[in-house]
């Protein structure tokens, strides 16, 4: 069945950061619904081989250079969509970074490279895209977060601020773009095996400390979170804005203790 509720065919999609990882999964799962994707990252020949490689026809996804630590790069990008296409439907910030050691060991360049790209980028490419969305009275923005929007993990300080930061952003983007058809809502992922992640998931004490932290045990692929993301875009969530909506396999529902976990199959009774 094909639900024109839930459909995001004919729609300009925009995503930041989509050259691999989840912008990529994201990218995917768009132009396999027939928006035209216009996918963006800081190299010229990673986001063209990602854009060939999800498209087997080079209208379907565009690939475009965009490094959102830059303004005007940001706003020469945006200005270019806008002039082939008209309009812009859906932005997805999904361009991010991470750099992981203990707080009292940041420099102040590596504090500030870290905000630039996961906040002040994404806000600078809210407001380019939010500009066009404004004048053509409608368009959603998706910001992607992390597990790290709501609680703090220990070692990766800018980042947690910067997530917390843009579910903050997002909802006070809600609020003033609301009267103008504008929505702006979260999805904050949890644990996905990408680039950024390899590392720590071959890690076997990270894994084990992942599984157990994970209702539904397994890691999420990119693919994961293309089902939310098409929704948020859709007519189906045309009341939903300001929202953060964790995809992440349960972990944010609740925390496992040791009772009871030997007896986890159906019909057995916890013993302690
Ligand atoms: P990834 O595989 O490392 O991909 C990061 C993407 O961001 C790449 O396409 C990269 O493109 C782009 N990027 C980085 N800096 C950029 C810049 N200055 N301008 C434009 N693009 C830039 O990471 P990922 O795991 O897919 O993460 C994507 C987003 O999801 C991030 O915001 C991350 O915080 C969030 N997230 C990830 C997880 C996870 O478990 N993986 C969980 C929660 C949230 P180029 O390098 O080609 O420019």
């Amino acid at each position: 069945m094909n639900d024109p509720l839930f459909s995001v065919a004919g729609q300009i999609v925009l995503i930041s950061g989509a050259s691999r990882g989840i912008g990529r999964g994201i990218a995917e799962g768009f132009a396999q619904r027939d928006a035209q994707v216009i996918v963006t990252g800081r190299n010229a020949e990673s986001i063209e081989r990602t854009a060939a490689e999800i498209s087997s026809d080079s209208k379907t996804v565009r690939p475009l250079v965009c490094d959102v630590s830059q303004g005007e790069s940001i706003r020469t990008a945006v200005e270019s969509v806008q002039q082939e296409f008209g309009r812009i439907d859906t932005l997805v910030n999904v361009a991010g970074i991470n750099l992981r050691k203990p707080a009292i060991d940041y420099t102040e360049q590596e504090y500030d490279s870290i905000i630039d790209i996961n906040l002040r980028g994404a806000f600078l490419m809210s407001q380019a895209v939010g500009r066009c969305m404004i004048e053509q009275g409608n368009g959603s923005q998706i910001n992607i977060g992390s597990l790290n929007t709501q609680r703090a993990l220990t070692n990766l300080l800018p980042y947690a601020v910067a997530k917390a930061g843009m579910d903050h952003m997002s909802r006070a983007l809600a609020v003033e773009w609301g009267p103008f058809g504008v929505r702006v809502n979260t999805l904050a992922p949890g644990f996905v095996q990408t680039d950024l992640t390899k590392k720590l998931w071959a890690d076997k004490t990270m894994e084990e400390w992942r599984v157990a932290n994970t209702p539904q045990r397994r890691i999420a692929l990119p693919e994961d979170m293309v089902g939310t993301t098409v929704f948020l875009a859709s007519d189906a969530s045309a009341y939903l804005t300001g929202q953060v909506i964790y995809v992440d396999g349960g972990a944010t529902a609740g925390r496992m203790w040791p009772l009871g976990n030997e007896a986890v199959s159906p019909g057995k009774t916890a013993k302690k």
